[in-house]
């Protein structure tokens, strides 16, 4: 007898399980949410901050798909920044501080009121299969609940243990408790578990910083909000501070090394740490000559004298701790409220999954987030939702799967290059990961993937609606300023002959706003917000247009191998390939030609052979 039947039970509430349980529940499944304490639903567990550069691209995706991070940090974010406002649009990005405190309260309270979801805080202890597919889950009260899909997103509390120097103990994040038995269902049906880490810096109080010695750091204005569909409002913006390390601070941690429980005699540690956001430990015993590293000073909310000291996540022992703070500009009088702790966790290995993600050993199974073996809320939340869509396509007994790819979206890049390459420390997004990154930008996330968002249910018809005017009035203006003539003398700047604004546009040091002065170029939109970002557009597509079409062409040659699907009951012995070959291709079972072609230890020169021998299988 089950205690609860629902298509889709997703299995944690933090930011991949979130937007996995809100996607389904939108689509029409019957949801549970299952929490390890409900009142930390959509917790930062570590930096109060949500975007930067190829992650803030992300939350435009999950935006334009119709997903929640955006709507929340824009409703509850202190600062907001556009990152790399100089530098060409691949790579800017939209960044926010959040009140950490507002932000989950404001999750919580969306996922209360949405229709066709419950949330359980309820410990789920193991996951029932029978005949290779997902039937429910067993909670630790001994409860059991009925599924057609669960999705598991369980982040840092597989087996989680927090550490401060030779200290340790159970806990998947600070004063919550592990999920010590998940990992053995796991481990039971043949996934490959293994250990990772990570680590937060100490929380300080406010009121015992002297913020005279850091530089300020203010937002931007107006705020750049990330959805597309938040109005344009005031809001008053919390500055965040710039301060160092100190030669002070280094010899600290070095004449501490020996109390590290990485670096110690006694390893404690020994699960593979995040490369791009070490310890202070970590930078300092890898870059022994630089002379100082940034700290980053950020508040954790308006109602809170708690900062958050960027920069100095570590593991070392509490009075060690004391100590580096202390020898930090600013902060020789500040007073810590929480330590830094390392923690260490399951996470199981990626490749056993479809791009779908979900599993290959089980039918109706799906593991997102942390669980996958990245670090970070975007990450987690990119593959929440397509998880989450991707259930509710199961629950409902749909054939169609979505599957983004490389070329449509960094959540594609990240879930194929986990799901083909697996991953041998916490992944990370960067915007070097995408091939073709001019294309995915921050500000055409909606061109890209609202058309999934409203195919799906999660964006209504008006919203897709915006969507196709603002690019079918981008195509209108360009052609506009191709039939403009600008003479020498109204050129913003000096031109010999006369020329079309389109071509004067593409010069570097010519803005479009430059070239309305002169001429102003009418267009039927009166949200002004829209303007806004047709203008964005026109202006990007006109002066990267040589860049955008070579990325283009790049991408209808890698759509000919991706559209090439590979049939489930294909045989690869029959194909004369290489039998590493053949094994590696029966273990990972791709989807698309596309797909076998990026696995390591496929030949370049074994894909046309394989495309023959598909061609004769269909
Ligand atoms: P989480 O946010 O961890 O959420 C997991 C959810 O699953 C929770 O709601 C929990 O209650 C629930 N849960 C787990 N098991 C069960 C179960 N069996 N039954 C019911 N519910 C369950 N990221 C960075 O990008 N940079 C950093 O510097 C960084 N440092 C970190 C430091 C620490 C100490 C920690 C804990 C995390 C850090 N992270 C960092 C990681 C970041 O918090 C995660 O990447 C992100 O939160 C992952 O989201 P998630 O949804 O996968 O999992």
């Amino acid at each position: 007898m089950w205690d609860g039947v629902y298509d889709v039970i997703v299995v944690g509430a933090g930011h991949a399980g979130c937007e996995a349980a809100l996607a389904a529940a939108r689509m029409g499944c019957k949801t549970a949410l299952f929490v390890i304490n409900s009142d930390r639903i959509a917790e930062m567990s570590c930096n109060p901050s949500i975007g930067g550069v190829a992650k803030g691209t992300v939350v435009r995706e999950i935006d334009a798909l119709g997903g929640e991070m955006a709507k929340n940090i824009d409703a509850t974010g202190i600062q907001f920044r556009i990152l790399n406002k100089k530098k060409g649009p691949a790579v800017r990005a939209p960044r926010a501080q959040a009140d950490k405190y507002a932000y989950r309260e404001r999750m919580k309270r969306v996922i209360e009121e949405t229709d066709n979801l419950d949330v359980v805080q309820q410990i789920v202890d193991d996951i029932i299969v029978e005949d290779g597919k997902v039937k429910g889950v067993v909670t630790h009260l001994g409860a059991k609940y009925g599924a057609k899909a669960v999705v598991v997103t369980a982040g840092t509390f597989l087996r989680g243990k927090i550490i401060i120097g030779f200290e340790e103990f159970e806990g998947g994040r600070m004063w919550e408790p592990a999920a010590n038995k998940l990992s053995s269902f796991y481990e039971r049906h043949g996934f490959r578990v293994a250990r990772l880490k990570t680590g937060t810096p100490v929380r300080i109080d406010g009121r015992t910083i002297d913020f005279s010695k850091m530089e300020r750091q203010d937002g931007d204005e107006p705020p750049p909000f990330f959805s597309y569909w938040t109005e344009p409002k005031e809001i008053e913006q919390i500055p965040c501070w710039l301060t160092y390390t100190t030669p002070e601070t280094h010899r600290i941690i070095r004449e501490n090394l020996h109390r590290s429980p990485m670096y110690g005699e006694c390893k404690l540690i020994t699960g593979v740490g995040v490369r791009y956001c070490p310890s202070i430990e970590d930078k300092i015993v890898k870059f022994p000559d630089k002379e100082r590293h940034h700290v980053f000073v950020e508040p954790e909310g308006r109602n809170t004298v708690e900062f958050y000291p960027n920069g100095t996540s570590t593991s070392l022992p509490y009075d060690v701790q004391e100590q580096i703070i202390h020898s930090i500009p600013g902060l020789e009088n500040a007073k810590i409220i929480k330590p830094a702790y390392g923690i260490e966790y399951d996470f199981v290995d990626p490749t056993h999954l479809y791009p779908t993600l979900e599993t290959k050993l089980i039918r109706g199974l799906f593991n997102a987030g942390q669980i996958n073996g990245t670090t970070g809320y975007e990450e987690a939340a990119g593959q929440g939702i397509v998880a989450g869509i991707n259930a509710a396509l199961y629950a409902m007994g749909k054939d169609e799967r979505f599957v983004l790819g490389r070329d449509e979206a960094y959540i594609g890049v990240m879930i194929d290059d986990l799901v083909n390459r697996g991953v041998r420390e916490p992944y990370r997004l960067f915007t070097s990961r995408a091939e073709y990154r001019l294309l995915l930008r921050y500000d055409n996330a909606d061109y890209r993937l609202a058309k999934y968002g409203y195919k799906f249910g999660l964006l209504t018809r008006e919203q897709y609606e915006r969507v196709k005017r603002k690019y079918e009035t981008v195509k209108v203006f360009i052609e506009k300023l191709k039939e403009i003539k600008i003479k020498p003398s109204e050129s913003p700047v000096e031109i010999k002959e006369t020329k079309s604004a389109y071509e004067l546009l593409k010069r570097p040091e010519v803005k479009l706003e430059d070239i309305l002065k002169v001429v102003p170029v009418k267009v039927s939109v009166d949200d002004e917000k829209l303007l806004r970002e047709i203008l964005e557009e026109v202006e990007i597509e006109v002066k990267y247009e040589g860049y955008i079409k070579r990325q283009l062409e790049e991408v209808r040659r890698f759509r000919k191998l991706e559209n090439v699907k590979i049939p489930k009951d294909f045989d690869y012995d029959v194909v004369p390939i290489s039998i590493e070959e053949k094994q590696k291709l029966k273990e990972m079972k791709p989807l698309t030609l596309g797909q076998a072609a990026r696995l390591e230890g496929i030949r370049p020169a074994s894909i046309p052979i394989l495309s023959i021998y598909i061609e004769k299988w269909k």
